[in-house]
């Protein structure tokens, strides 16, 4: 059967009492583990079992009737996934948080569990492709529409929504434009209107900003990103009220898309150092942000700490820091726009961030998006999606922030190799 979740706040708890009193590094070593441990470890073990045993035919009626809260079968839960599940609600000050295998698998388990035919959802047109297109190529086949305003278009938003609206979703900073949602005004028009709001806040993760404590519905993670942080795992998440989040858990249980115990507690490992990574992410971002907007082979450079950034007092106002993305344009030798080629050879000078996707890990990863996510389409739809071929995208690592600035001077200077 589907066995219901475990009590969400076991009784033994690292932190005693309120925790929402402790800071995000004590919050990121501590919240949602046990204080006395299996063996006494400091450390949670991992329990590599597709499944839990029971003394006799006695305890299993135990379990069933009186829901006491212990392991049944691997796809509904295992011991090390609800720890990081307590861990991210007591991080995002929610009540309760279901992982998934990847952050696509906790977008597609929130909708299919409360969207039916009929209904719609509106978004702001910077998020996540993948998760436009869930809903544009496969929800659309169930009955479900979509649509799309553009981003920090309150009053669009908010004119959008209609009888059948259901979901307002946004991604706050957007990638790779780095737009900030106003998240309270964001939740307020999901209040009024009765609709739910859910953010995509891998970008900020908590460190940076908590947007349950806005009114935000539902908060959405890739922890393949700065949750992990280093860049060797792929998990999703979700936190919210336990309420919302019941059908949810229970609609996982069916999918299957959990965490393996494994996977598990390389997320709680690398979610320990979340505060520390993410202040060195956070000051990295913006000094590298700083040296490019000064630099003469630079024509513009999106950070939202920076003033010249057109969502920089919403930064300012609500978010801790902002974060290791860094979004900037490359100018050609006849002072426009540089080609793409040109563009390309900055990117293959470089020597400290490797060229690749993904974002929030230690290690500083650069692309360039013309090639990396928009190859096959048309100019036509690039434009549209505002990806010029003189774009690069640096997610800034936790290396010394002068180093990587001296990386990047030093390829921004040398000869353009196919330019
Ligand atoms: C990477 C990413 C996702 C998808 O997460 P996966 O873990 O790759 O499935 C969703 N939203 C944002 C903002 C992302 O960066």
């Amino acid at each position: 059967m589907l066995s219901r979740p475990a009590a969400e706040p076991p009784a033994d708890r690292g932190l005693a009492g309120d925790n929402t009193a402790f800071g995000p590094s004590t919050a990121a070593v501590h919240a949602g583990e046990a204080r006395q441990k299996p063996g006494c470890s400091i450390t949670d073990p991992i329990f590599a079992a597709s499944t839990y045993t029971f003394a006799d035919t006695q305890a299993v009626i135990d379990y069933l009737e009186q829901d006491e809260p212990r392991e049944e079968y691997g796809r509904y839960g295992n011991p090390g996934e609800r720890v990081v599940e307590r861990k991210l609600a007591e991080l995002e000050r929610g009540e309760a948080g279901v992982l998934f295998a990847t952050g696509m698998a906790a977008f597609v388990g929130v909708l299919m569990a409360h969207v039916s035919a009929g209904d719609e959802i509106v978004f702001f047109d910077e998020c996540y492709h993948r998760s436009r297109e869930f809903c544009r190529k496969h929800l659309t086949r169930f009955g479900v529409s979509y649509r799309e305003v553009p981003t920090c278009d309150y009053d669009a938003m908010e004119a959008a929504i209609g009888p059948k609206t259901k979901f307002l979703i946004s991604e706050s900073p957007t990638n790779p434009h780095l737009s900030v949602i106003d998240v309270e005004r964001f939740a307020a028009i999901g209040r009024r209107h009765g609709v739910a709001t859910m953010i995509d806040a891998t970008l900020c993760t908590p460190y940076n900003l908590r947007p349950l404590e806005a009114g935000v519905d539902f908060v959405l993670h890739s922890a393949t990103k700065y949750l992990g942080g280093h860049n060797d795992l792929l998990a999703g998440a979700v936190v919210g009220s336990a309420e919302l989040l019941e059908p949810v858990r229970n609609l996982r249980g069916i999918m299957g898309g959990i965490n393996s115990p494994h996977n598990a507690y390389l997320l709680e490992r690398g979610l320990k150092t979340l505060a520390l990574r993410m202040e060195r992410h956070n000051a990295n971002g913006l000094a590298v942000a700083r040296f490019l907007e000064g630099h003469p082979r630079v024509e513009r450079v999106l950070y939202p700490g920076l003033e010249s950034h057109p969502c920089h007092d919403v930064a300012a106002r609500t978010l801790r820091g902002c974060g290791g993305l860094v979004t900037f344009f490359i100018k050609g030798a006849d002072g426009g726009p540089a080609d793409w080629q040109a563009t390309a050879a900055v990117i293959d000078a470089v020597r400290i961030p490797r060229i690749g996707p993904s974002l929030g890990g230690v290690e500083s990863l650069i692309e360039q998006p013309l090639v990396m996510s928009y190859w096959t389409y048309s100019p036509e739809d690039r434009a549209s999606f505002g990806i010029p071929d003189n774009m690069v995208r640096l997610a800034c690592g936790i290396e010394d922030a002068s180093d990587l600035i001296a990386d990047l001077a030093q390829a921004l200077d040398s000869p353009r190799r196919h330019g």
